[in-house]
């Protein structure tokens, strides 16, 4: 079966984590700036295997920003954005965002928004708070509006937003949500739930078509023992992400 890793990060644990877990593809999501060259690098290294994504820096000047992304889709063939919200102070329906958003659905590049609060040590980014509220993602309600044919994925199932994550996705057909660093988040809720439970959840609100198996801690087993159809866990493991991202298999 094959496996697509819609969340990682450029480094080393991407590799080790295709290793480990037998991850065939996997998604690389700079977070900075300086993350987006290695990502680069390692999919020109291994295109076969990695699928880069870029970084957008909103204290760049906005037309610069869009003209370096334009050069990265053509020549270096990155397949959408990382967002980190609460790193950059942002909210989905920023409309410092909306040229950017115009250029992914131009060109079919795929928007990932980190959602959930976490980072619970780290209360200050540069100076700035870092405020809980940039991790909801109910702002995408508006721009799957205003650009509905955007791809806009929400990482973590919406983590502690789950149930706005889970309706954003049932309710506009261009959102998907990722299943990254549940182990994270299943513990907290009350009562505690598991990470096969949230996944089986998930397909039951949101359908399986809107879930991409993502890591960082949850494992395709996890994908695999949850009470879903088999079906269902082939589009979560790698073909919901092959038609997203229009790959080869
Ligand atoms: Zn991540």
């Amino acid at each position: 079966m094959l496996i697509v890793n819609f969340h990682e990060h450029p480094g080393y644990y991407a590799e080790e984590n295709c290793r480990i877990y037998g991850i065939h593809k996997a998604v690389l999501l700079p977070v900075g700036n300086e993350m987006v060259g290695k990502a680069i690098e390692m999919a020109e290294k291994e295109p076969d295997k990695y699928i880069p994504f870029d970084w957008f820096d909103k204290d760049r000047p906005i037309e610069e920003e869009l003209e370096r992304i334009k050069n990265n889709i053509n020549r270096h063939g990155i397949k959408g954005i990382k967002f980190q919200p609460m790193d950059q102070h942002i909210f989905p329906d920023d409309k410092r965002l909306y040229s950017l958003y115009e250029l992914c659905q131009e060109n079919g590049l795929v928007v990932t928004w980190h959602a959930g609060i976490v980072k619970l040590g780290f209360k200050y980014e540069n100076g700035v708070p870092m405020l809980a509220r940039y991790c909801d993602p109910l702002g995408f309600d508006q721009v799957a509006f205003d650009f509905p044919k955007l791809k806009i994925c929400i990482a973590h199932l919406g983590g502690n937003y789950i149930y706005t994550a889970l309706v954003l996705a049932e309710k506009h057909e261009n959102i998907y949500l990722d299943t990254a660093f549940l182990t994270f988040f299943a513990p907290r809720f009350f009562p505690p739930v598991t990470v096969e439970d949230m996944i089986a959840h998930a397909v039951s609100v949101a359908g399986a078509d809107k879930i991409l198996y993502g890591c960082e801690g949850v494992t395709p087993e996890h994908v695999i023992n949850s009470k879903i159809s088999d079906t269902d866990k082939e589009k979560i493991l790698g073909l919901n992400a092959v038609k997203l991202l229009g790959l080869q298999k």
